[in-house]
This record gives structure tokens, C-alpha cells and sequence, in this order.
């Protein structure tokens, strides 16, 4: 407790807001208050350069030139892969696939393990929580195979209950896939309770980390996951690239899933062998200076004291559900114990599209809609809600923003 209160007055969040350019700006003559960082997250300056310093003198393309630029981009670009490596602790580099994104790794696992290893009748657990990129993936497959998709439910207040999840696990259980931490309500899942009741069924357990990875420590070999899946923007980092981790014995076992250069052995007409993996999951041009963008992302957050970052995050939390509270007709719509920095509400009388258009006016960014996560929505009886989510570059006084901005949407809307 008082470690944690010792690192958040440590933490010097007006220094690193100047690492990141875009919160200098103005939005409608208003300071920008970006509370979307769990959609996207504004990026610091050491990974815009990074990006272009690898356009301006280390640009080429990877793996196959026999020249000094090649091999200096192919260095740059394994190197990203070792970076992701160690930040995740996975036991080897051959485990880290570079994808376009956390959609497309969830597609990846979907097209190949899936179509290899799940037949009709076999059951894929997931949770009420997840995201539209956790679901559709295997509603394909369920299309494709005659698998069946099980729900495990979650509480009103957003939590998943251990008990209630391993009521949906059975022997036909072949796979569990849940999100780490979930983007509409910020709940972080018992993730290893559910590796346990995963294994102990004999499935395999793949994470959703898109949000866990920015709030929680991931280490995947002590989580007890087969497959955990992220994106890089959400972290600081570039569009256009993602990570699928997944154990050695899993990626060998997997057919590749796209075909084309880079992923092979060798090719005739005949008969063509695929290179090992990661190799055998990249193929074409791979996203070469987005990955190396992340890399940045990953050195980027390696130079901040981590736990101070999460004490702050969770401080900032704390503060916006208090006040968010005392906003009358506001009701919270997440408020598991322990979750991470992102905050759903509704307000009487106000459909969140047009508040956050309200807000936007007070240079507000939160977001509305149904966060791509419609079943949960029907589950929590809201078409939509207003999600805040904070980042490690918001401020206390950026919660006061909001609050403040709310209070003028009512005098607007109601
Ligand atoms: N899962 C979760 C929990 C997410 O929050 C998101 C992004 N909103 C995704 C998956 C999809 O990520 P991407 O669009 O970057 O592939």
C-alpha cells in the first residue's frame, strides 16, 4: 500500500506527457483531454522517430537482400520480434508472429489450429465480455466445422465468476478463448483460474491481451496460455501490427495461413514445404517499420517504472468512478474489483453518441457505441454506452475535464 502510494507521487506524469506531441493540441480552441487510449493510444515521440529514422536510413525490404541496407532493416526488424520476446517473457523468438493485428492473429489461430483440430460436436468456450474480434472468428469456424460456441455469463457488475465459468467447461471443451481484460467494462479476468479449469478439460487457452497487455504484466508462460494475441497500437506503438504468441508445439502443428513469399522452404509446381515458424505465419512483405515501431513502443515503456504506471492508472480510475458517481443520472457500467483503467457509463436521458459529440465541443475524445461488443450489450440491457479510458499520460485534472464537460452536456441535452 504504501510502496504503491510512494511510486504514484514518483510518478511524473507532466514529463511524460511531453514525450507524446499530440496532447500539446488544441481541439475546438479547447485543450485535447484524449480519454480513448483503450480504442487507440496517442504515441510518444521516441516511437515517431523511430519510424522515421527507419524510413530515412534503414529502409528496405527484409530477409532476402543480400546487401548491407536489407540486412540492417532485417536486424531492426528481429530485433522488434526479440523486444516483444522479452516483454512478454516467452520462452523463444519462434513463438512471436508478427500479424496486421490482434484481429488477425484471433483469425490466424481460427483459420489453421481451428480448422486442423476442431471438429463437429467439439465446444469452444467464451465469455459474454468479448469482443467481436473473439467471436466472429469462431462463429466462422462453427460455420465451417459444426463446433459448438458455449458463453460463459458474466455478474452485473462485470466480474467473471470462477464457479459460474467452469459450469460451461465439459469434456467436448477444445478450446477457451476470453479476452485478458475486457474493453467495455475493464474487468481483468481470472485468467489463471482459467488456464487451470482449461487444461484440466484437456482444451487449449488463448487470451485476448489487446487490453490486458496495456494494463497487466504479461508474462504468457506463467499466465498458463497456449495462445495470447495483441495489438500494437493500443500500446504506444503503430497501426498495422499485432502479435500472436503461441507455444513452439502449437505454431508446429499449425498449417501456414496465408501462402506466398517468405513462408516457405522450397516450391515447385509440384510440391511446396514451409519454412519454420515464425516464418511459416509472415507471409509477403511483413509490416517491417511497424514492427519496428513497436519495438520503440517496447523500449518506450521499459524506461518507465511500470508499477508506478499501474498505480497511477489505477489512482486516475478511482477518481473518475468517484466522480463520475456524483454526476446525477450517470450509472456506471463496470465496477468489478481490481479492473483496469476503463470506465463505461450512461447518463439519463442522453444517448451516448450525442454525448460524446457534447463532449467533443469541451475537446472531450471519449468514445460511444457498442465498443464491439453487441452481445454485451443486450446482456447489460443498454444499446450503447460512453466509455472513458485512461492511459498513462492522463492527468487528474483531465478526469476533472470530463466531469466538467459532462455537466455542460446536461445543461445541453437534457
Ligand atoms: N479485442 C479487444 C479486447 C479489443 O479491445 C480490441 C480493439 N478494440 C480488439 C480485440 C481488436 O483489436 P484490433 O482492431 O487492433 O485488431
Amino acid at each position: 500500500m504504501n510502496k504503491k502510494l510512494v511510486k504514484t507521487a514518483a510518478y511524473d506524469v507532466t514529463k511524460v506527457r511531453a514525450d507524446f506531441p499530440i496532447l500539446a493540441r488544441e481541439v475546438h480552441g479547447k485543450p485535447l483531454v484524449y480519454l480513448d487510449s483503450a480504442a487507440s493510444a496517442q504515441k510518444p515521440r521516441q516511437v515517431i522517430e523511430a519510424i522515421s529514422r527507419a524510413y530515412s536510413h534503414e529502409y528496405a525490404n527484409v530477409h532476402r537482400g543480400a546487401y548491407y541496407l536489407s540486412e540492417t532493416a532485417t536486424t531492426a526488424y528481429e530485433a522488434a520480434r526479440e523486444k516483444v520476446r522479452r516483454f512478454i517473457n516467452a520462452a523463444r523468438l519462434k513463438e512471436v508472429v508478427f500479424t496486421k493485428g490482434a484481429t488477425e492473429a484471433i483469425n490466424l489461430v481460427a483459420a489453421t489450429w481451428g480448422r486442423s483440430f476442431i471438429k463437429a460436436g467439439d465446444e469452444i468456450v467464451l465469455t459474454a465480455v468479448e469482443h467481436h474480434s473473439n467471436i466472429v472468428p469462431w462463429q466462422l469456424l462453427r460455420d465451417a466445422t459444426g463446433c459448438v460456441l458455449r458463453i460463459a455469463p458474466v455478474a452485473v457488475n462485470g466480474s467473471i465468476d470462477i464457479q459460474e465459468f467452469a459450469k460451461v467447461i465439459g469434456p467436448k471443451t477444445k478450446l477457451v478463448a476470453v479476452a485478458h481484460v475486457s474493453n467495455v467494462l475493464g474487468t481483468v479476468l481470472p485468467v489463471r483460474e482459467i488456464a487451470e479449469l482449461a487444461h484440466a478439460a484437456g482444451a487449449k487457452l488463448l487470451l485476448d491481451g489487446c487490453q490486458g497487455i496495456v494494463h497487466e504484466y504479461v508474462d504468457v508462460q506463467d499466465l498458463g496460455c497456449d495462445f495470447y494475441v495483441f495489438s500494437g497500437h493500443k500500446l504506444y506503438g503503430p497501426t498495422g501490427i499485432g502479435i500472436l504468441w503461441a507455444r513452439e508445439a502449437l505454431l508446429e502443428a499449425m498449417p501456414p495461413y496465408q501462402g506466398g513469399g517468405d513462408m516457405i522452404d522450397s516450391v515447385t509446381f509440384a510440391k511446396t514445404t514451409w519454412a519454420p515458424p515464425p516464418a511459416k505465419f509472415e507471409a509477403g512483405t511483413p509490416p517491417i517499420v511497424q514492427a519496428i515501431g513497436l519495438g520503440a513502443a517496447i523500449d518506450y515503456l521499459n524506461t518507465l517504472d511500470r508499477a508506478a504506471v499501474a498505480a497511477h492508472e489505477s489512482a486516475l480510475l478511482r477518481y473518475a468512478m468517484t466522480s463520475l458517481a456524483q454526476v446525477p443520472g450517470v450509472r456506471l457500467i463496470g465496477t468489478a474489483p481490481g479492473k483496469a483503467a476503463v470506465q463505461s457509463f450512461v447518463m439519463e436521458g442522453a444517448h451516448p453518441h450525442d454525448l460524446a459529440t457534447v463532449l467533443d465541443r469541451s475537446g472531450v475524445c471519449v468514445r460511444a457505441g457498442h465498443h464491439c461488443a453487441q452481445p454485451l450489450m443486450e446482456i447489460l440491457g443498454v444499446n450503447a454506452t460512453t466509455r472513458a479510458s485512461f492511459a498513462l499520460y492522463n492527468t487528474m485534472g483531465e478526469v476533472d475535464a470530463l466531469i466538467a464537460a459532462l455537466r455542460k452536456a446536461q445543461e445541453v441535452l437534457l
